[in-house]
């Protein structure tokens, strides 16, 4: 049992290819986790590298609190299941699931004991007897778990398991794989490039497409609120349907039109609370999934150019908005629709997912960095003089305040308060997201399981550590921590020797140094480095790279004594 820390973990294989970049996420203990994208966007080498079949270029992995990056597999205490399942041959399925114990030197009866309890999770008891040539492919898929669950590994790591067998199996092993879940309690991390085997399987699932993690929640939050185009369209089948045009205003109403103007949709108040007045027009995309168009008499008009009857489904395609592409609305009544019939559609406007057109970024939904002019974030003199302990560069007075974190409804004792007035709610998942505008004007979400109403003034909280400082080019210039030492400026030098680090003026005690901590804050990097010998302390802002972190070795000239 364990969580399982990814930071900022970036691999770049040797001849240059970026496989995964800056990859920052949290799996936490019991979860069954699924990675899901395209082939080729790095799921398989993030799995490896948590595994530690694939060296880190840069980032730390932690399982549990052990820092595991210069961790041998074999000591990290996860087992991994690929899709060709590795049995030994010539070993009965007993001997190849008591293999790792024996290698361990277990005793007899503690070998009998796990490998009868696994089979009996696993239903392979009166198979034990067999080898794998007289096993079927989901029986040796079970017997590859059983090899696995005999270790009592901390967590699982599974590379699409189950790709090797028919679709009918697929289904059954789906289920049993989740079942296997519940029974045992232990991290799984499953890697696929089905998104149903996604959507079914996983408490949460990573989207990851060219090597970035586009976003991470819950099955349903993912397919209700897409963060960007990329998940809105790779989940769900049929896709989602997504309209070009743009967002306008018209009187109080903003309406999005689409660029041939036949889809003009007035939009709720609340999808857009986030913007500022000033953006309009706003190219934009709309999203909207096949089951939330309606066959409805005061919809847009339509001519139907084919249908496809699926059993329980009926998809209905046309063509709408100026797209090229057909759009299909899906029916599950009984309908006796044909091609050629002219019928008219109704989007429902509470389903509407509207994008930016340049970042393709959910407009909605997608949690701002909420950020304060110095001026305006009405801190205490107390917690000005707690941010001022972190600040490791200078405040002027285009500096701002940045809050990189969520904020709380309950209490937070000496955390900074908000006042906030609610100005609208959306549905998320089990609980809701609230917009709520502060004193200053910036606009707060926040989530929370209570409910509140539309103009009701609510305390917010935030740790003052998730409080820090940024420069008129929104890079942080506050620390995690206290700084009780000087920052100095200095560039680091990455050579085949090691990294050197330089400095106008020198400040160092000896030559190692390691670095304690790299804090990213943007373009530049703070680095906490120790002296190996002396134990000298000393923190150095550089520019920031992939090839930093934690516990990188750290070289320096001499400092010559000052007589
Ligand atoms: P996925 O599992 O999502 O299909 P991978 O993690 O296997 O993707 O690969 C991500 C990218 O890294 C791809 O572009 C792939 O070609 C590349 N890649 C994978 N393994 C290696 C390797 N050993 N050497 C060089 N490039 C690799």
């Amino acid at each position: 049992m364990a969580r399982i820390r990814l930071e900022n973990v970036t691999k770049v294989y040797k001849g240059g290819v970026r496989a995964v970049s800056d990859a920052s996420l949290e799996i936490h203990d019991k979860e069954f986790i699924v990675f899901v994208g395209p082939s080729g966007c790095g799921k398989s080498t993030t799995l490896r590298m948590i595994a530690g079949l694939e060296e880190i270029t840069s980032g730390n992995i932690f399982i549990g609190d052990t820092y595991v990056n210069d961790l041998e597999p074999k000591d990290r205490n996860i087992a991994m299941v690929f899709q060709n399942y590795a049995l030994y041959p010539h070993m009965s399925v007993y001997e190849n699931m008591a293999y790792s114990l024996r290698c361990q030197k277990a005793k007899k009866e503690v070998i009998e004991e796990k490998v009868h309890k696994a089979a009996a999770i696993l239903g392979i008891e009166n198979l034990l007897k067999r080898t794998p040539r007289e096993l079927s492919g989901g029986q040796r898929q079970r017997v590859a778990l059983g090899r696995a669950i005999v270790r009592e590994p901390s967590a699982f790591l599974f590379d699409e398991p189950l790709s090797n067998l028919d679709a009918k199996l697929r289904v059954a092993m789906r289920a049993e794989i989740s079942k296997l879940h519940q029974d045992i309690q232990t991290t799984f991390v499953y890697v696929t490039h089905d998104q149903t085997e996604a959507m079914t399987m996983g408490d949460r699932i990573v989207v990851m497409k060219d090597g970035l993690i586009q976003q991470v929640d819950t099955p349903m939050n993912l397919y209700d609120h897409p963060g960007n185009i990329f998940v809105a369209t790779f989940l769900g089948s049929p896709q989602m349907n997504i309209f070009e045009g743009t967002i306008v205003k018209k009187g109080e109403e903003k309406h999005f039109v689409s660029i041939d103007e036949s889809v003009d949709i007035a939009i709720p108040e609340v999808e857009l609370c986030q913007l500022s007045e000033d953006v309009y027009p706003l190219e934009a995309y709309l999203g909207i999934r096949p089951s939330d168009i309606k066959i409805d008499e005061s919809g847009f008009p339509v001519e139907v150019e084919l249908v496809e009857r699926l059993g329980e489904q009926t998809l209905i395609y046309f063509h709408l908005g100026g797209r090229k592409e057909f759009t299909i609305l899906s029916l599950v009544e009984p309908n006796a629709l044909a091609k050629g019939d002219k019928i008219k559609v109704r989007f429902d406007v509470s389903k509407l997912h509207l994008f930016d057109k340049k970042t393709e970024r959910n407009l909605s939904n997608a949690i701002p960095l909420i950020e304060m002019e110095l001026g305006k974030a009405k801190l205490s003199e107390e917690e000005k003089a707690q941010l001022d302990k972190r600040l490791i560069g200078h405040l002027t007075p285009k500096s701002v305040v940045f809050l990189a974190s969520e904020v709380k409804t309950e209490e937070i004792k000496g955390g900074h308060r908000f006042e906030v007035k609610i100005e609208g709610e959306k549905d998320y998942g089990d609980k809701k997201t609230y917009y709520g505008r502060d004193t200053s004007g910036i606009i707060i979400p926040f989530v929370s399981e209570k409910a509140y109403r539309k103009g009701q003034k609510v305390d917010l909280f935030v740790d003052l550590d998730n409080l820090n400082y940024a420069d008129e080019e929104k890079q942080r210039i506050t620390d995690d921590v206290e700084v009780d030492t000087t920052v100095y400026p200095a560039s680091l030098d990455f050579r085949p020797r090691g990294c050197f680090l330089t400095e106008d003026e020198l400040h160092n005690d000896e030559k190692a140094y390691k670095t304690v901590k790299a804090i990213r804050l943007g373009k530049k990097t703070l680095l906490h480095l120790e002296g190996a010998e002396t134990h000298q302390k000393l923190l150095y802002l550089v520019e920031s790279s992939d090839l930093i972190y934690a516990s990188l070795p750290i070289y320096m000239r001499k400092r010559r004594k000052s007589k």
